[in-house]
């Protein structure tokens, strides 16, 4: 737990530096924790240290999570894996906030769980910076046709863009890519300023290409646990 908070104020303390190199004020950067493949108890140890943003990025253990945890006041869950268009009640049941609205499909499926008072969803649409379709995300020359598509959705709220940087790209340049789209997505819909990009390795090039939203798993939680 001291070694928990020391990580995290670490890196909170890094990502105010970066924030200040670039000009920015920190306090519009939100940092996500990503606690995927860790227990629930490590969220609530990060709640415990004032922690509201978590992202997870596989259903089943977001499910799982946000069950053995309950309610928790003020947290808000990210999530930030590739979805399937079945899961989509069970995504829309557990988080607050979708980053990786990558088809149209799949914004049709999580428009369509949502009842008559349901909550608008934050969404975000995944961007592929890569020429590797595995990778996820839509392409570039998609992206117009799917912020329509997105914006058209009764019970979605478009937020923005995420991205994650290639393997075998200096991070920067991606990064910088990734604001012309973000700006080609505002064209369509003014208010989706948010920018989620940026991890344990590249958050400060992130933050210095106008990123909002870090999604940080290892530099804080530790290393993860291997998959058993
Ligand atoms: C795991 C993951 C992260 C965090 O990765 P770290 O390198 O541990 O900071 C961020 N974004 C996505 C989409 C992830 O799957």
């Amino acid at each position: 737990m001291e070694d928990l908070a020391a990580r995290l104020a670490a890196v909170d303390a890094r990502i105010a530096d970066a924030a200040r190199a670039a000009g920015r004020d920190p306090a519009e950067i939100t940092r996500i924790v990503v606690t995927k493949f860790h227990p629930a108890d490590l969220v609530a140890s990060l709640y415990g240290l004032g922690v509201r943003d978590v992202g997870e990025n596989r259903q089943q253990e977001l499910t799982a999570k946000t069950a053995e945890l309950g309610r928790l006041d003020g947290l808000r869950w990210h999530y930030i894996g590739q979805a399937q268009t079945n899961k989509a009640r069970a995504i829309r049941d557990a988080a607050s906030v979708v980053h990786s609205v990558d088809r149209a499909r799949l914004a049709d499926a999580l428009d369509a769980v949502a009842d008559d008072d349901t909550p608008d969803l934050d969404v975000l649409i995944q961007i592929n910076l890569t020429a590797d379709p595995g990778r996820g995300g839509v392409t570039p020359d998609g992206l117009e046709k799917l912020a329509e598509h997105v914006e058209g959705c009764r019970s979605l709220q478009l937020r923005g863009v995420m991205a994650v940087a290639p393997l075998d790209e200096h991070p920067a340049p991606a990064f910088e890519r990734l604001a012309g789209y973000a700006e080609r997505v505002r064209r369509i819909a003014p208010d989706a300023t948010w920018i989620s990009a940026g991890m344990t390795a590249d958050f400060a090039e992130a933050i210095a290409c106008g990123a909002t939203h870090l999604r940080i798993g290892s530099a804080i939680t530790g290393p993860r646990p291997t998959r058993g």
